[in-house]
């Protein structure tokens, strides 16, 4: 597979370095220097955040590519979440009555996106993808589906779907992660995840 991006200058959002593992190696190889965007305010606690963040940075710095950390505010991301869910109502359901791929999932892409291409807006990038596709626990089309809607706001950015499960990237994720012994959470990130975490969460 060669990778063929609609754009030259590349923020790829992270969401931890087994998601984005391949995907960095391949982008690297293949000339592409991408920008890393650590934008992961799901993450139900700071320590968790920092956790996962430090287990991408230096594999980031050993292929060469920057990373840049959004802010870390779970309190906004509860806040947005929970305002889409409920559209103002009062007896809406709770957040942690929705299943992973259902709506709070799709919102949470959605907050994180958005925030990525804001930044990606104000530094000039016209490319944006995202490791959250990599994962098979994760919906394809919810995830296109915010990169979509988040590039749509900013004037020459394309959101990028490329399918990370595909060319070979899937085994390579799994390698990766053995090779290098990297830290792989059991839960997807929000307090919710944390109640249905599975045995092996990629
Ligand atoms: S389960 Fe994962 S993708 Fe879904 S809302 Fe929680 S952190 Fe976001």
């Amino acid at each position: 597979m060669t990778l063929n991006p609609p754009g030259q200058k590349i923020l790829l959002h992270v969401c931890c370095a087994p998601c984005s593992g391949a995907i960095i190696e391949k982008m690297v190889a293949e000339g592409l220097r991408p920008t890393l965007f650590w934008s992961n305010s799901n993450i139900c606690t700071a320590e968790e955040n920092a956790r996962r963040l430090d287990v991408l940075k230096p594999y980031a710095a050993e292929f060469g590519v920057p990373v840049v950390e959004d802010e870390y505010d779970h309190g906004k991301w509860l806040e947005y979440v929970g305002a889409e869910l409920s559209g103002g109502r009062a007896d809406a359901p709770s957040l942690g009555s929705y299943p992973e791929r259902g709506e709070r999932c799709a919102a949470c892409f959605r907050f994180r996106l958005m925030r990525a291409a804001h930044y990606a807006a104000a530094e000039g990038f016209d490319c944006l993808t995202t490791s959250l596709a990599s994962s098979r626990w994760k919906s394809l089309e919810q995830v296109d589906e915010a990169g979509r809607a988040a590039a749509s706001g900013v004037p020459s950015l394309v959101y990028w779907a490329q399918n990370w499960r595909k060319g070979g990237l899937q085994p390579r994720r799994n390698e990766i992660i053995k090779e290098r012994n990297f830290y792989n959470q059991t839960f997807c990130g929000c307090e919710f995840s944390l109640d249905k975490s599975h045995e092996n969460n990629k």
